[in-house]
């Protein structure tokens, strides 16, 4: 369109790079652009002597005093791939974690968003302006199919696909082309979604879609919850309800409300590969409230991520549930966040940026002024320590649905076990009878593993070494499957040996049980009984791991034996038993989280026993039996727990008490790495005195990872900003050379 005004003030928009965009730049916008940009917008720009896609950051900015702008050079989408929100959102990302901006947003979008996948676009056909007769009739003989694509779509009176057109008449794309440029033909193009809203783990395993009429306790959470949407103000819940209390019907009744009103919701959860009732029971308690749930997942391709992404985007679908990088959707008129089982670690990402996805959560709430729903069964120390300080609400479901009593706790003391027992120790002698027992009234059993074990390392009896991984320093563990002995962090593998590699004796064996080794004893106790194993080898399967899961639910199997993952919010009517196998995580993690964890697995784990209407038992075997962390699972008394642990965390000045952030050092040459990290210690105590209280640095836990030997800081600071503000200036300083390199990570929770 010409300017009526002759001059035209060029328009000037703040643009973040993906390629070197650590922060904003400037460019000018073009006419054919302007007016149109917007924040959250997908442009490409030049950068140096490239171009690059980048996210437009505010529009219109003020334009800076001298440069001469260069210009923006195409707009990708018409939709914004990010909220407003959601841009201030990173911004606090990259001060709080201490990174660029680009690398935020190299989280924050998912990759097919970011490297502008082409939308598929369907192109409708209509008839614009029918030709006069003479025209057609001409046409008709020089032009016949031309002529017949016109004949069709003025009998169809709507707009047909022309792709459809194009085949179904064995028209050249020109013809039609000639066509819509002549005006006789109108073309419109909008975006077609592949489908993204499909779930593999969607099938619903018999969950009726009719909701539960909330009792009392729901009811009073759903309406603490509800005060605050109504009051479109920020506001942060933790809802502590014991495992069984009924959360999700909670969760569903909020997000009911939520869309009901016009507004959408974010559901995050641990993994939504662990968690498929959950997924499947939201859905299915969704479907009728005509909107779309995304379900966002690992298992989508790049185009279905696309799809999903941008169908959040245009309103289309206003629910998503997925995992910690689902807290960035793009979702218009974002009223509520919840996150289930908040206190799980994976909620932490362990790569750059090192976000917690419940703190982002909590933030972006509060940027939106929306509300946020934090529940478990077992809140993180953190939660805990926000609702009994007033910051968080809290609401409290303290029974179980319909007065379904909680487990009964037995403890196994193990080292009397050993004493008294000949041959195997894996499983105690309580646990044999309580799995008798079960076998023959026809109930079921679950039987829990800690994977985070040393377990099935291999360990020479005469010479006392244990094989190692070659370039990490951690055991190497035992997969009977095709008989190799693999590393867990760098997936190295080899045969296993046969003969010890040290000392050639053959008289090496595999120490520890993993579940395989449970499975093997499970045989000889008891060679009628079926049993399932779930672990990290059937995880990688993921319809193995539904398979399992719904024969276990039909009762196919007496047993189910598995690692963490069956931990998470699995329902099975017919458990009775829950047995834990190795319950002393302490024992095996130097890290003081140990007793929380161990706290949080035991009371988890055995939430899943009795949950039907039969009573449940819970089997606990330790070599700790008067720890705290039993004691007070035990007694199901969480109050209790962390009341103790937040003492002993405020003496030893840990979390939540103060921040954690965890300074990790880098390199090939075990002493350059140890001794930039001492040089730096002394540097920034020498220039900031009392900032922070410092430990180390020592060698972490796994001291060695891919061949790079690894030592690491802890700074214990009552706020990160000023922590980082001192930090960041003294890279420049002690990390020039890629030699050393290092990894700041805020509110560390992994310490290995
Ligand atoms: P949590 O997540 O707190 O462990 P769930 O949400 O899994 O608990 O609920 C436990 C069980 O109780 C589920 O089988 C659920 O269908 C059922 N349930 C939830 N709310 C009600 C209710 N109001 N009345 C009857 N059953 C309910
Ligand atoms: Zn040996
Ligand atoms: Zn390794």
């Amino acid at each position: 369109m010409p300017d009526l005004f002759g001059e035209i003030e060029p328009g000037v928009a703040e643009v973040v790079p993906f390629d070197g965009g650590a922060r904003a730049y400037s460019y000018s916008v073009p006419a054919a652009l302007k007016g149109q940009l917007r924040p959250g917008h997908l442009v490409r720009v030049p950068l140096g002597g490239r171009t690059s896609l980048g996210v437009v950051w505010k529009c219109p900015a003020e334009p800076p005093l001298d440069a001469k702008l260069r210009s923006v050079m195409l707009l990708e989408h018409e939709q914004p791939v990010m909220t407003p929100d959601c841009c201030r959102l990173a911004e606090w990302m990259a001060g709080y974690y201490g990174c660029g901006l680009n690398s935020v947003l190299e989280t924050l979008l998912p990759a097919a968003v970011r490297k502008g996948v082409r939308p598929v676009l369907r192109r409708m056909l209509t008839l614009a302006r029918p030709p006069e007769a003479e025209v057609l009739d001409k046409l008709r003989r020089r032009a016949p199919r031309q002529a017949q694509l016109i004949d069709f779509l003025s009998a169809q009176k709507r707009p047909v696909d022309r792709a459809k057109a194009v085949n179904g008449l064995g028209l050249s794309q020109q013809a039609v082309d000639a066509l819509i440029r002549s005006g006789v033909v109108h073309e419109d193009s909008s975006v077609l979604l592949r489908v993204a809203y499909d779930d593999p783990f969607a099938e619903a395993e018999g969950v009726p879609a009719a909701g539960h009429i909330l009792n009392p306790q729901q009811a009073a959470a759903v309406a603490s919850v509800s005060a605050t949407l109504d009051s479109r103000a920020f506001r942060a819940h933790l809802l502590h309800g014991v495992t069984g209390s009924g959360k999700t019907e909670v969760y569903v009744s909020l997000i009911r409300k939520v869309v009901s009103e016009g507004g959408s919701a974010v559901f995050l959860v641990p993994e939504v590969a662990l968690t498929p009732q959950t997924v499947g029971r939201l859905r299915s308690r969704l479907a009728d409230l005509g909107t779309k749930v995304v379900v966002w997942h690992s298992h989508l391709s790049a185009g279905e991520r696309f799809d999903a992404w941008m169908a959040m985007s245009l309103g289309q679908a206003r629910v998503v549930v997925g995992a910690r990088s689902a807290v960035f959707a793009p979702l218009p008129d974002l009223r509520l966040i919840v996150v289930d089982e908040e206190h799980e670690a994976s909620f932490k990402q362990s790569e750059t940026p090192m976000y917690h996805g419940r703190d982002v959560a909590v933030m972006r709430a509060s940027l939106l002024g929306a509300a946020c729903v934090l529940g478990s069964a077992t809140p993180s120390m953190e939660s805990w320590r926000n609702a009994a300080a007033g910051r968080y609400a809290l609401d409290i479901m303290p029974a179980r649905v319909d007065d379904r009593p909680m487990p009964a706790f037995r403890i196994v003391d193990m080292r009397r076990e050993v004493l008294h027992s000949k041959g195997q120790h894996i499983l105690s002698r309580e646990l044999v009878d309580g799995l008798r027992e079960r076998m023959q009234r026809r109930e079921q059993s679950i039987l829990f593993l800690n994977r985070r074990g040393h377990s099935r390392s291999l360990v020479c009896p005469d010479c006392g070494a244990a094989v190692q991984c070659p370039r990490c320093s951690v055991s190497l563990t035992l997969h009977r499957t095709d008989d190799t002995a693999r590393c867990h962090l760098c997936d190295h593998r080899e045969p296993a040996p046969v003969a010890c590699p040290s000392c050639r004796s053959p008289k090496v064996r595999w120490k520890g049980h993993g579940t395989q080794r449970a499975e093997e004893a499970l045989a000889q106790l008891f060679p009628r009984m079926k049993v399932a194993r779930l672990d990290a080898d059937t995880m990688g399967r993921k319809d193995l791991f539904r398979k399992v899961l719904s024969d276990f639910r039909a009762g196919r199997y007496d047993v189910l034996l598995g690692t963490q993952m069956i931990a998470k919010g699995l329902d099975f009517p017919r458990v009775t038993l829950v047995g834990i196998l190795d319950a002393d995580l302490s024992l095996q993690m130097p890290d003081f989280r140990a007793p929380e964890r161990t706290f949080q697995l035991l009371t988890q784990v055995a939430g899943r026993a009795g949950r039907g209407d039969l009573e449940g038992v819970v089997v606990v075997q330790t070599f700790q039996p008067a720890s705290d962390p039993v004691q007070f699972a035990k007694r199901l008394d969480y109050v209790g727990f962390v009341s103790a642990e937040l003492e002993r965390r405020v003496e030893f000045g840990y979390p939540p008490e103060r921040h954690l952030v965890r300074h990790l050092f880098r390199g090939r040459n075990a002493e350059k790495a140890a001794f930039v990290a001492e040089a730096w210690v002394k540097e920034f105590e020498r220039l900031h005195p009392g900032l922070a209280e410092i430990r180390g640095p020592a060698p972490c836990p796994f001291e060695k990872v891919q061949d790079q030997h690894r030592f690491h800081v802890w700074y214990l600071v009552p706020a990160v900003k000023p922590l980082l503000a001192a930090l960041l200036p003294l890279r420049a300083k002690f990390l020039r050379d890629a030699d050393v390199t290092d990894v700041l990570d805020v509110d560390a929770q992994d310490c290995a």
